[in-house]
């Protein structure tokens, strides 16, 4: 059983907007319905080093991500991913400079994925509470088979790639459980 977190009264069944039944609140206070969760990513690099985390939470802990974590309620996209990346690396980058980068779908989990990306001049970083470990690592140092989502690892080889050539484009990507794509949308600057 699920109560309202305003009231605490238990939530009903109705139907919602098309979306079939979702658990409402009967007195009326704002319950949302369960749908598409945000995630958002940073694509933090140094130079041609990208900025990685050991995750230390499930799923997949123990193993090497870009740092990502799900938006909240009255963020913008990059204050949301300001704050994970400060929150998991402790690395301090003004939300104003991060750059929209990989949009897409992770249809299997209900899931949209933003990317956004930005530089920095120093590889300094540090252990937040979500992590086991934090560093910015080269393409080559990077254990490809070992890592928390192998499906993303065009994505963020095509990152290295970019970082290399110090030129961005911007990108959209389906990963359902049918096909793992990723398209170039907009090219980078020449
Ligand atoms: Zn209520």
């Amino acid at each position: 059983m699920n109560y309202c977190p305003e009231c605490g009264i238990a939530l009903t069944a109705q139907s919602y907007q098309g979306r079939g039944e979702v658990l409402l609140c009967p007195a009326g206070h704002a319950c949302y319905p369960p749908g598409p969760k945000i995630l958002v990513a940073a694509f933090v690099n140094c130079g041609e080093k990208l900025l990685w985390m050991k995750r230390g939470n499930p799923p997949r802990a123990g193993h090497w991500a870009i740092p990502a974590g799900f938006m909240e309620n009255g963020e913008t996209l990059r204050e949301a991913v300001s704050r994970e990346l400060r929150e998991e690396t402790c690395v301090h980058i003004p939300p104003e400079n991060f750059s929209p980068y990989m949009i897409g779908s992770i249809s299997f989990i209900s899931e949209v994925y933003i990317g956004l990306h930005a530089s920095v001049d120093t590889t300094a970083c540090a252990c937040g509470e979500e992590a086991l470990d934090v560093g910015f690592f080269r393409e080559d140092e990077i254990d490809w088979a070992e890592v928390a989502y192998p499906s993303a690892n065009d994505a963020v080889k095509t990152a290295y790639r970019e970082a290399r050539e110090n030129r961005f484009g911007i990108y959209h990507g389906d990963f359902t459980d049918m096909i793992d794509r990723l398209d170039l949308v907009l090219p980078p600057p020449t």
